[in-house]
């Protein structure tokens, strides 16, 4: 056959790679002046009708070229951020991000490894993240773990492993349907949405998970905890799992760890800790004594795109028993046999540790985030920010307009703006309509909760560029447009 005939066969690789690293340069360039100049932008704006409609746009058939696409991605997509990389967001529990952390993202694409097993230097990094990520929290080295997408993922994976080996039969292939007793497990009326919806994905039913009342801290209520304990045993169910909380997403309240390890162990269940945010605590000597009995646990979920400011997404889940966690996801089937040697070689296949078979090379982020700042450096922001949430609260306290609705034990204010002349019910109306202004003026972003049925400004602060004079900012504009909404 002559050369002629032949199909001419296409890569997605540029044309000019020279063209491709001008514009990746450009990229990085660009980016990092993004980050560089985050603080002299609005927080947040609300998107212009046209930048939504922008996105109704038919499927490309043809190719319109890289340039042009960054040209899109500049005018359509980079100006209308979501704010969380800027120095006053403060919504939800959502991280920061670093300016090496993106870099490493984009070096984790470039080599496009799937971690999900086979002998390559990925999983050698991710392992290597995973002993560290349990150092950080002194929880037992020969735990096994995995990286995954965050918290919710994370509390899946240890809920998974807590019922498959609580259950006394074989769950895996009976399924839930084998159970001779209701599988019930505990935690405070505090606790993440995301344990909720792990416990119905795993066919348990929201009705088995049992919220038990808070204490005025907002820590789970211990004795009330023990009596439905008991209160369940005697109905015939079967208890199997108690989820402590190591910084709840309202208020940031600890439940108290230790004592719920020595219940677990008393009654012979599974001690699954939610750390989302506030397992990383322990990396400062000041607050590590609040996340005591931590350690403990027989499965912890946290998450590093939070309080450790790398970029999204990546979570981890930490389980003692490498036996029971493999048990419950480990599925070879012919096409994935491991091998002694070669490339299917290697000890380390994560995916028969969690859910996903193809897995990307999130471990990059934080090897690479560790090692450029050291852990010590973690520990001094978080304690910069519990010290920032704490200078918010004198702040609150200190005016006549505000008031603090909830402890402050860790980063998480709940306040509102407060007047004499109007009930609670007008005052919720009032600081809901306060914080859409003041976030429509870009000036801050804090969420709100509902804190004993009072609507409260939440600011969450996982942020590694905020600065005092930002509170003082924010307290500023939240008495003023408070005092102009009152006329
Ligand atoms: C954020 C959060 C979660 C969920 O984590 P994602 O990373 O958002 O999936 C679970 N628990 C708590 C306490 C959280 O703050």
């Amino acid at each position: 056959m002559s050369s002629e005939n032949v199909t001419r066969e296409e890569s997605l690789d540029p044309e000019d790679w020279q063209l491709m690293r001008a514009l990746g340069q450009r990229m990085v360039d660009d980016m990092l002046t993004y980050l560089q100049t985050v603080r002299d932008r609005h927080v947040w704006q609300p998107l212009p009708t046209e930048v939504k409609a922008y996105f109704n746009q038919p499927l490309p058939i043809e190719s319109q070229g890289p340039e042009k696409t960054y040209q899109d991605f500049l005018e359509y997509v980079l100006p209308h951020p979501m704010g969380n990389i800027h120095p006053r967001f403060w919504g939800w529990v959502i991280g920061t991000g670093t300016p090496l952390g993106m870099l490493a993202d984009m070096l984790a694409a470039g080599m496009n490894p799937n971690v999900g097993g086979a002998d390559h230097v990925a999983n050698y990094v991710e392992s290597q993240v995973l002993d560290w990520c349990k150092e950080m929290l002194a929880y037992p080295t020969e735990a096994s773990g995995l990286l995954v997408s965050g918290g919710s993922m994370a509390n899946l994976v240890g809920l998974t492993v807590a019922r498959n080996n609580k259950a006394d039969f074989d769950l895996r292939q009976q399924g839930i349907y084998a159970s001779p007793r209701r599988m019930t497990l505990y935690g405070s009326n505090e606790t993440h949405s995301s344990v909720q919806k792990a416990v119905e994905l795993l066919g348990l039913g929201s009705d088995s998970f049992r919220q038990i009342p808070v204490n005025k801290d907002f820590q789970i209520d211990l004795s009330e905890l023990e009596i439905a304990i008991a209160r369940d045993r005697e109905a015939g169910c079967q208890p199997f799992c108690i989820v402590g909380n190591a910084g709840t997403v309202n208020t940031g309240a600890i439940d108290d760890l230790d004592t719920l390890a020595s219940i677990c162990c008393r009654e012979k269940l599974w001690f699954h800790v939610d750390g989302a945010f506030g397992a990383l605590a322990n990396l400062s000597p000041e607050l590590r004594p609040l996340v005591a009995g931590m350690e403990k646990a027989d499965s912890l979920a946290f998450d590093l795109h939070k309080w450790m400011y790398i970029p999204y997404e990546v979570g981890c889940a930490l389980v003692r028993q490498e036996e029971a966690h493999r048990k419950a996801f480990a599925l070879t089937p012919d096409y994935l046999t491991h091998s002694d040697r070669g490339l299917a070689g290697g000890k380390i296949w994560f995916s028969d540790y969690g859910v996903q078979l193809s897995r990307g090379f999130r471990a990059l982020k934080v090897w690479m985030s560790l090692k450029e700042h050291g852990v010590q450096k973690y520990g001094r922001l978080i304690q910069q920010n519990v010290d920032q949430a704490n200078y918010l609260a004198k702040l609150v306290e200190n005016s006549a307009d505000l008031q603090l609705l909830a402890p402050v034990p860790l980063n998480i204010v709940c306040f509102r703006f407060t007047s004499d002349q109007l009930n609670d019910e007008s005052l919720n109306e009032l600081n809901k309509e306060l914080l859409i202004q003041l976030h429509e003026s870009g000036v801050a972003a804090p969420s709100y909760t509902l804190i004993n049925g009072r609507y409260a400004l939440r600011v969450a602060i996982t942020n590694h560029r905020s600065r005092r004079q930002d509170f003082e900012t924010l307290v500023g504009e939240v008495v003023r447009l408070g005092n102009k909404l009152l006329q």
